[in-house]
């Protein structure tokens, strides 16, 4: 069943997002060579604290931190540690979420380390411009394979893969609410797009092969073949005015 929010609660889950789109900017403006995962988790923590909110990754299913990040061909899920140090050229991908007077917000973004390949910078770009070609097709009446396919699209035209065993989600006071949101599909199929839907949209793109694997720690996910993979997520809200972008604090980023 799917949760449609009033016009209240979207104002409730702006403030969520807003806290967890700030978090990720606090976050971005830490990368750099050097830095361990480590400590950006924990600027993380402590920014989401500080505006009376809590880390909504944090316990959630047993993980330990209050963001994901995941270096290269990690795709999603990497957990915060001491020993991973970022190097110049990595790409970092950095997913987190504050939950604020009972509702969440959820938003990832990939970041360069440095200097990146051509094929990194390509990444990134592609990605987020998937997410925005699947934020055109998000209209009332329209049906979610609009928006895969949309996003789907864009990933094929540029010779990337999209990833299809993780997908995005509704989201509200429970950071995955019914519907999943593939990031792929055939258009016109799908259920139909609603006034008061809540989703987290969020793209994952691999360079080689779609296919990821799970390591043994219970949750990284990388590439099957080794190649690079990039995120980008935003909590969206469908309204008649249009779309709200509510984790989107800095335009372009
Ligand atoms: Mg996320
Ligand atoms: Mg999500």
């Amino acid at each position: 069943m799917i949760h449609l929010k009033n016009s209240a609660q979207i104002a409730a889950m702006k403030d969520a997002g807003r806290i967890t789109g700030e978090a990720l900017l606090v976050a971005r403006d830490m990368v750099r060579p050097g830095i361990t995962t480590y400590e950006i988790d924990e600027a993380i923590r402590r920014y989401i604290e500080k505006c009376g909110a809590k880390p909504a990754f944090l316990g959630y299913g047993g993980f330990p931190g209050s963001a994901c990040i995941s270096i290269n061909d990690e795709v999603i899920h990497g957990i915060p540690s001491k020993t991973r140090v970022l190097q110049e050229g990595d790409i970092v991908k950095i997913d987190t979420g504050a939950t604020y007077r009972g509702y969440v917000g959820d938003s990832a973004r990939t970041i360069p380390v440095g200097k990146v390949s051509e094929t990194a910078r390509k990444l990134i770009e592609v990605t987020r411009d998937s997410f925005w070609a699947g934020i055109e097709a998000l209209q009332i009446g329209n049906r979610l394979g609009d928006v895969g396919a949309a996003i789907d699209g864009v990933v094929r035209q540029n010779g990337f893969s999209t990833v299809r065993r993780y997908v995005g989600h509704g989201i509200g006071t429970d950071m995955h609410e019914s519907p999943d949101v593939p990031n792929y599909g055939t258009p016109g199929r799908g259920i139909r797009l609603c006034a008061g839907m809540v989703l987290a949209i969020e793209p994952m793109v691999n360079v080689g092969t779609f296919e990821v694997k799970e390591l043994s720690d219970g949750w990284t996910v990388k590439t099957l073949d080794g190649q690079l993979s990039a995120h980008y997520e935003n909590t969206v809200a469908l309204t008649s005015e249009g779309v709200l972008i509510l984790t989107e604090v800095e335009k372009g980023f």
